[in-house]
Parts: C-alpha cells; sequence; structure tokens
C-alpha cells in the first residue's frame, strides 16, 4: 500500500506512560508497601512526579546522570519513574560494592546527584572521598540525598544531615505533585545505567534505551502469565538490571510491590502469608535457602499459587525439583545487564508433564528458547561464528540480537567493539543447542575447566554436587594441575547438621560420590569447605574462587 506512515499518531516507547496509566486507572490500588508505609498508585504518581520536579528545579535534565545507592525501599522505586521524568539517567548501583569500586562507578557515570539509603551513607560518603582525593578537572561534589528509614539506626541519618545531606521526603516537598513531564523525544534516549555486577572483570556500565526497558517491562510478565495487579515480592534487588525492569512492568500491570530490605526464608513465607504474594523473581542462591529453610521459618502448605521467576546463575536441577515439590511454580530464564534481563525462556511443554520429575528438572534447568522480544539467539563457534550443530554436545558461545539488547557500554569502545563483534551480542556463556532447539549453558567462557586439552563444564560437576545430601552450596574451578594442566576444585558449603567433625573424611565421601556419578577426568581433585563469596545478587563469585584456587599448590 502506498499509506503514510501516520506519525502523528506515534509517541516515543517508555515505561513511564503506565504510571500515568495505574494512577488513573486504579488511584486507590495499593502500589507498594513497605513495613508499615503504603502508597496508592495516585500517591506514586504524585511522589514521582515531585521527584522530577524537584531534580529539574536543580538543573538535573537530559544529560545528567542521577545515582542511587540503597536497598529495595520506596525510594528506590520511585527513582526508576521520577528521574527519567526529569529527563536523567538512572545509575542503580549496586549496595555491596566497596567504596573504591563505588567511587569508580560514581565518577565513571558522572553522577551529578547520588541519593543514598541512610545505612549505605558511610559507603557513600568514603566513596566521595576518594573521588575527591583524585582531583579530577571537571569534578564536582553532586547534591547529597539521604533516605531516611525508619527501621534503621537513626544515627547515620543525623550523620547524613550533619554532613549536608537533604533528606529525600523533604526533597520531595520541593517538587511539584502535578509536574508536568514530556515522554522522550526520541525513544532511543538513555533511560538507565546498570554496571555489571563484575563477576568477571572491572565493571561495565550498560546503558539502556527508554524503548528498550519499555519493550522488556512488558514482555517478561507475559512470557510469566503475570496477571494484573499482581502482588509481587521484592527479593531481586531493584538494584539489579532495574530489577529485570520489573519496577516498570508493576506499573504496566498495575500491580503491588512488597519491599524487602533483607532477603531471608522466613520473610519470604511470611510475605506470601501476609500479603499474598503471588510472583517473585529470585536467583537461585535464594530458591536454595527457600528450599533448604528450617520447617518454623516455612509456611508450608503455600496458601495460594506463588510464581517465581529464577535467573542470575544456573539453578542445580535439584533446586528446582525441590521448588517444585513445596509447590512453587518456577519460570527459568536467562539474561545479562546487557540484554536488559530475561531474554531467553525455559518454556515448558505440555509433553514434559507425564515425565518422572528428575528428568523434568533436567530439561528445565536448560536456559531454552528466545523470549519474544529477542529477535535472534543462538550458539556460534567461538573460532568463526558458525551456528554449531543442534546435537547437545557442541559447545560455542550464546549471542543474541534484537530490541532489548542494550545500546553499548558506557565510555567504553573497545568492550563495544568485542561484545557486537558480527552484528550480535556476544554473552560470554558457553553453551550447547539441543536437537528440540533449546539451548543450554555449560559454563562461563572464562569458568570452563581444560584438563588434558578435554573441556570440563563446572557447572555439570556443581548440579552433581547439590544433589549431594549434605551440600548446601557448590562451585567448581580450576585448579593448576601438574600432569593435567587444570583440574576441577570443589568449593563446597553443607547444610545445617552435617557432620563436619572429620572434613578429610567428608571429602573423600564426596568424591566418591563423584565418581559413581561421572567421568573419572571430571571428579573435583579437591574439595575445600568453607562460606563463598557472592554478589549482592547471591551470584557466587567465581573469579575469587579462580584466583585463590590458582595460589594453590598444583594437585
Ligand atoms: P555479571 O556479568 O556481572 O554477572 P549479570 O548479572 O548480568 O552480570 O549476569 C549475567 C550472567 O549471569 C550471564 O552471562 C550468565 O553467565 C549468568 N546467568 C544468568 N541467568 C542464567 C541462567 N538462567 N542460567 C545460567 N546462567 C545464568
Amino acid at each position: 500500500d502506498d499509506l503514510p506512515k501516520n506519525e502523528a499518531n506515534f509517541s516515543a516507547l517508555t515505561p513511564l506512560c503506565f504510571l500515568e496509566r495505574a494512577a488513573t486507572v486504579y488511584p486507590d490500588r495499593l502500589s507498594l508497601v513497605h513495613g508499615s508505609v503504603t502508597f496508592t498508585w495516585l500517591q506514586t504518581y504524585q511522589r514521582c512526579r515531585r521527584l522530577a520536579s524537584a531534580l529539574s528545579r536543580h538543573s538535573i535534565s537530559s544529560g545528567s546522570t542521577v545515582a542511587v545507592i540503597a536497598p529495595n525501599v520506596p525510594a528506590m522505586y520511585e527513582a526508576h519513574f521520577g528521574v527519567p521524568m526529569a529527563g536523567a539517567v538512572l545509575n542503580c548501583v549496586n549496595i555491596r560494592l566497596n567504596a573504591p569500586t563505588t567511587a569508580f562507578l560514581l565518577g565513571h557515570s558522572s553522577s551529578s546527584v547520588v541519593m543514598v539509603d541512610q545505612e549505605f551513607f558511610p559507603l557513600a560518603e568514603e566513596a566521595l572521598q576518594i573521588l575527591a582525593e583524585k582531583g579530577e578537572k571537571d569534578y564536582e561534589p553532586p547534591l547529597l540525598i539521604v533516605i531516611a528509614d525508619r527501621s534503621c539506626d537513626p544515627g547515620k541519618l543525623e550523620h547524613a544531615l550533619g554532613k549536608g545531606a537533604v533528606e529525600y521526603e523533604k526533597f520531595l516537598e520541593t517538587g511539584d505533585p502535578e509536574f508536568t513531564w514530556e515522554p522522550p523525544e526520541d525513544e532511543w534516549q538513555s533511560i538507565s545505567l546498570g554496571y555489571t555486577s563484575g563477576t568477571t572483570a572491572n565493571p561495565k556500565g550498560a546503558v539502556l534505551s527508554h524503548r528498550g526497558a519499555y519493550l522488556m517491562c512488558i514482555h517478561c510478565p507475559l512470557v510469566w502469565g503475570m496477571n494484573e495487579g499482581a502482588i509481587y515480592l521484592w527479593t531481586l534487588p531493584m538494584f539489579h538490571c532495574d530489577g529485570w525492569c520489573f519496577t516498570w512492568s508493576l506499573a504496566a500491570f498495575c500491580g503491588t510491590s512488597i519491599c524487602l530490605r533483607q532477603v531471608t526464608a522466613k520473610a519470604v513465607y511470611s510475605a506470601i502469608a501476609e500479603h499474598g504474594v503471588t510472583h517473585f523473581c529470585a536467583a537461585p542462591v535464594v530458591l536454595n535457602t527457600i528450599v533448604n529453610a528450617a520447617p518454623e521459618e516455612t509456611i508450608l502448605p503455600l496458601p495460594h499459587k506463588v510464581h517465581v521467576m529464577t535467573a542470575g546463575a544456573a539453578p542445580p536441577p535439584s533446586v528446582l525439583s525441590a521448588m517444585s515439590e513445596k509447590g512453587f511454580r518456577v519460570t527459568h530464564v536467562y539474561g545479562l545487564s546487557e540484554v536488559s534481563g530475561p531474554s531467553t525462556i525455559c518454556a515448558w511443554k505440555p509433553e514434559w508433564d507425564s515425565l518422572p520429575p528428575e528428568h523434568q528438572a533436567r530439561l528445565h534447568a536448560r536456559q531454552g528458547v528466545r523470549g519474544t522480544v529477542l529477535e535472534g539467539l543462538d550458539v556460534v563457534s567461538t573460532k568463526d561464528m558458525k551456528p554449531v550443530p543442534a546435537d547437545g554436545k557442541t559447545t560455542g558461545e550464546i549471542v543474541m540480537r534484537g530490541n532489548t539488547v542494550m545500546k553499548g557500554y558506557l565510555k567504553n569502545p573497545r568492550a563495544n567493539q568485542e561484545t557486537f563483534a558480527g552484528g550480535w551480542f556476544h554473552t560470554g556463556d558457553l553453551g550447547v543447542k539441543h536437537p528440540d532447539g533449546y539451548i543450554e549453558i555449560k559454563d562461563r567462557l572464562k569458568d570452563i575447566i581444560i584438563s588434558g586439552g578435554e573441556n570440563i563444564s563446572s557447572l555439570e560437576i556443581e548440579n552433581t554436587l547439590y544433589t549431594h545430601p549434605a551440600i548446601l552450596e557448590a562451585s567448581v574451578v580450576a585448579r593448576p594441575d601438574s600432569r593435567w594442566g587444570e583440574s576441577p576444585c570443589a568449593w563446597v558449603t553443607l547444610k545445617p547438621g552435617a557432620d563436619t567433625s572429620d572434613e578429610r573424611k567428608l571429602a573423600d565421601e564426596i568424591m566418591k560420590f563423584c565418581r559413581e556419578k561421572m567421568p573419572g577426568y571430571w571428579i573435583p581433585k579437591s574439595v575445600v569447605f568453607g562460606p563463598l563469596p557472592k554478589t549482592a545478587t547471591g551470584k557466587i563469585q567465581k573469579h575469587l574462587l579462580r584466583a585463590k584456587a590458582k595460589e594453590m599448590e598444583p594437585v
């Protein structure tokens, strides 16, 4: 046809528009609950407009960056709307980082405002001190806003106020609740900046657009089957990839956010019983905590259906089956900050219903097929980028392309060149393609163990370790091996009540357990007991374990 594009009817895609709709359709419905503090959608809309207005009055606009250092509290949620409504880019900072790394992020992102939860004020203060001492030419101290929380130690709040920080509620009061905000002129305008959690190297800042965030925030709930008015528990940190874009999804689906400062199995079960939580997202490590909770911490059977979306690391099949035994409906997805969050889904097939639970869990632990907003997903040879055969055996790098892929890394042309080589986004994850088209991660490129020239998937060994009755958590890395170059070294933590009187004996017993279940060269030659270092999202920091293993005597 020769019809024109009808551009008069188009506007830039932005998730901000959902907030106005939620406030109009459900002004009195609860938008957010945080302890005894509750807000309705109308109040949330007004508070976000106040924030945007107050920021604008401080000359924050397109081109500015606002950093937030906070756990899952209302101000963190509001920043997801208020900051981009002022035209600025939101930079949520991982609260578990140390001061030098936080300083790096604040400096690299040129954040001109820092909103910080009172608990984390000392961290922000130290980070800003480091930046000031660096004395870079254009450095100007940012506007500091402290988020007060009644459940925390008032001393830190007083200290922050004494240092000239403005209290968040006071700051909101300076803003106009009727502030007129404009959608971005261009939907490719940046909405948020998320630094990778640094499980591999230096953090890199992935920049997402309004358009990508809009698509992801409606896509994710749709593939999950999340209904309008869902009661959503914030177990996943909002600072992690904007809570996989669920911050904006909640407005699109007019749901209610239940905030949690600290995630424990008991808090999760209580929120389900008390608030009627229907949905939550969590890394496998949280699921592991839930399935291993002591009986007095649980509320079982579950009072209603609870849907769980998991990603962030590979969920061991044993954890997936334990979750389903407890009555949780788990959806397994896979993604990265660079692609706005969950991008593949292990779509459940009706024909799997009749399979034995263990077989189901094995199929379900695969990372699956492309989600509906991803245009392309493939596993390609690391040498020539040719797709690997769908034989479930040949490994290659997982690559993606589509509308939710980031614009690029901030100020990092070299990383952008590598990451987008050949017109695809390179995930850095190694996987296989099964005959049914489902992909399965075998390892991160950097985590693969090469023993005597053979590749060993650390993940497969971990999955077996997770089936051992005494093991709570497991992580396998390469240790120097005088004969084979590298061999697997397992780091484990044990379930409460496990007999730890003789670690040597237990290590032997674990190796024997592995011998019955895997090829000889996969069996960990060493087993180390002790706590595992983790990122804020609960991901085990393998690079730290790898570094420790590297320093060990070769086996
Ligand atoms: P970082 O690279 O800093 O860890 P992300 O938090 O974005 O940043 O993590 C993305 C990585 O997490 C992926 O590259 C992958 O290795 C891992 N991951 C995420 N979801 C899954 C999953 N479902 N299964 C296995 N690994 C996953």
